[in-house]
């Protein structure tokens, strides 16, 4: 049965592709890291976890504990990286086995507690250095410390060494993402020599993948590439986004000039305009910025742009001399013609940001072949 409705369409076959076109840019034998947080980017994070531990994906990651636990609750039972856990939660990870990024001294000590009083010997855990996007992190000074606490704490053992590039999509950025690519890497040289073990190192998100073959090290960790982009069109042209977000057509109606459309009467009519109503608003998430005909959605082939002000379960788009009827689709975004990406470059902002704030009310219907 055809899918109705305002819905996500998933496609899990892009998904395939993104998967293998990212992996082919690495050398065999390095790691891949598949980071569903923010419910995959919005596309679901159950289903498009299964698919990728089916292909073959080596790690998952989410930012927080309770994203995790919901892939433990769901078949996914490759190694998890949680890239945001916090003091609160904390001893959940161990009691669903998932290896945590600490990212502070201080979390350092409480996740160490913890593994004692569980009686732990070795949990892996991976060690955050800052080393120059200042978000969470450990600073290099504070090296020496960290391995001496290590060193003295048998319930943990270090899986592997983590830092975050601060601007790896942007070339003009290159001399500062190198210096933080050799920081990262004296750092773990040293890390290794002290510990005497092999760690994993990460560095790379999407771009870093894309654009710095140097901090590929031991293992990468991707997100929005799988999900289509690679925040460069050149990178775009072998990706393919997953997501289409199709809504549709509850009424149409025909004013004069001079009325208005919408809550206060933003948008007025310079002509007789015929215009519809569609099934989606901002408590789906096509948030306000979209609405003054910064978004042109297609309909029956043609870009409709919105008009006047989004509301909360429907926006308006001007149709005049285009063929509609009640209940036509209305495709928001699609791979081809008009793709998240544009649309929230449109509207400035980012993809990332369009698809994680696509809500729980829009259905996800998942295709494959
Ligand atoms: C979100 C995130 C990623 C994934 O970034 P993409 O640009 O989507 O590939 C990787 N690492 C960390 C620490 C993140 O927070």
């Amino acid at each position: 049965m055809q899918p109705k409705g305002t819905r996500l369409e998933v496609n899990l076959n892009a998904l395939e592709h993104n998967y293998h076109y990212l992996r082919s840019k690495l050398d065999h034998g390095t790691k891949f890291i598949s980071v569903v947080k923010a419910n995959a980017y919005g596309h679901g994070i159950v289903e498009v976890a299964q698919k990728l531990q089916d292909l073959g994906t080596d790690y998952f990651a989410t930012a927080y504990v309770e994203e995790a636990v919901e892939l433990r609750n769901n078949k996914i039972v490759k190694p998890i990286l949680v890239l945001h856990a916090q003091q609160h939660n904390l001893e959940i990870c161990i009691d669903r086995c998932l290896e945590p990024v600490i990212y502070s001294v201080e979390m350092l000590d409480a996740f160490t507690a913890f593994a004692k009083a569980k009686n732990q010997q070795s949990y892996p855990i991976h060690i955050e250095f800052n080393t120059g996007l200042n978000r969470i992190g450990i600073d290099a000074v504070d090296l020496d410390k960290v391995l001496d606490k290590i060193k003295s704490s048998p319930e943990i053992k270090v899986r592997g060494l983590q830092s975050h590039l601060a601007a790896s999509e942007d070339l003009d950025e290159e001399a500062f993402t190198n210096k933080q690519i050799l920081l990262f890497e004296k750092l773990a040289d040293r890390m290794q020599d002290v510990l005497g073990y092999e760690i994993l190192k990460h560095e790379s998100n999407t771009s870093g993948i894309l654009n710095f073959k140097s901090a590929h090290f031991s293992m990468v960790r991707s997100g929005i590439g799988l999900y289509g982009f690679g925040n460069d069109l050149k990178f775009d042209k072998h990706l393919k986004p997953i997501g289409t977000l199709i809504s549709n057509i509850s009424q149409i109606r025909t004013i004069e000039a001079g009325e208005t459309v919408s809550y206060n009467r933003m948008f007025v009519a310079k002509d007789r305009t015929t215009y519809a109503v569609v099934a989606i608003g901002h408590g789906d998430g096509i948030n306000r910025i979209y609405g003054y005909g910064k978004l042109k959605v297609q309909v029956n082939g043609h870009a409709a742009p919105t008009l006047g002000i989004i509301c909360m379960d429907m926006l308006m788009i001007d149709i005049t001399g285009i063929e509609a009827s009640v209940g036509d689709e209305v495709v928001i975004f699609d791979p081809q013609v008009h793709t998240s990406r544009q649309m929230a470059e449109d509207a400035g902002t980012i993809s990332y940001e369009l698809l994680t704030g696509i809500q729980k009310r829009v259905k996800r219907v998942y295709l494959s072949n």
